[in-house]
């Protein structure tokens, strides 16, 4: 059976990383890893569902046991994603979607070459401001600590495969499902099947 496709998304915060993949999982059957955190939960987050909230100590045992496929610290909390889950649904065949930070997403482009990774960018940086002040989640502290890294962030953009810019949200949700679509159309080992088939019935 064919691997399923690993698909990997950051960008700046606020540009709707979270948003455009919650819609991508509703719409398609990619499915989301969820990461394990250090940081404190939003009010609106859910233990299990938007992230594993654990304790630091819990964290880097997690580290020592193997168990993270990768992991960064970002914007003074650890993120990580747990491995096995990630790696038992893309042995079954599943797309999994992680939404992830750069650095992570560079240690998985090491370890997981087939993956494949997408960069979202807000339509400027008045947008993302109003954005990540709107979610209203953040210190105003740490949101000019987020927007202070956006400059760092998107100089990574060539080591990503696709670009998507959120603008309008239905049309960066449909430009993102066309990646999906164009890396399942790719020619791969898969295909030759059905030729062999065609061979079969001539
Ligand atoms: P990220 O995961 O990249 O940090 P979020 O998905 O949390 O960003 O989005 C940040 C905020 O911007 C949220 O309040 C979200 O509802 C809003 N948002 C996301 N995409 C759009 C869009 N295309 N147009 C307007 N608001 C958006
Ligand atoms: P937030 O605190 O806004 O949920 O996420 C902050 C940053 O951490 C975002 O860039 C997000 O993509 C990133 N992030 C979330 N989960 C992981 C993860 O498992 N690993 C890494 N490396 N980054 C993550």
């Amino acid at each position: 059976m064919d691997k399923g496709h690993l698909f990997v998304v950051s960008g700046p915060s606020g540009a709707g990383k979270g948003t455009i993949c919650q819609k991508i999982v509703e719409q398609t059957d990619v499915e989301l890893s969820i990461s394990m955190t250090t940081r404190d939960p939003r009010s609106f987050e859910e233990h299990g569902a938007n992230y594993y909230f654990v304790s630091k100590e819990e964290f880097l045992e997690t580290i020592e046991n193997n168990g993270l496929l990768e992991y960064a610290e970002v914007y003074g909390n650890f993120y990580g994603t747990p491995k096995k889950l990630v790696m038992e649904k893309l042995n079954a065949g599943r797309d999994v979607i992680l939404e992830i930070d750069i650095q992570g997403a560079m240690k998985v482009k090491q370890s997981y070459p087939g993956g494949v990774f997408i960069f979202i960018l807000p339509p400027s940086m008045t947008e993302l401001r109003k954005r990540i002040t709107g979610r209203g989640s953040e210190s105003e502290d740490a949101i000019n600590m987020r927007l202070g890294e956006t400059l760092k962030e998107v100089s990574y953009i060539d080591k990503y495969d696709y670009c998507v810019v959120n603008g309008e949200l239905d049309e960066a949700v449909n430009r993102v499902q066309a990646i999906i679509i164009a890396e399942h159309s790719k020619v791969s080992e898969s295909i030759y099947h059905l030729i062999k088939k065609y061979e079969e019935e001539i």
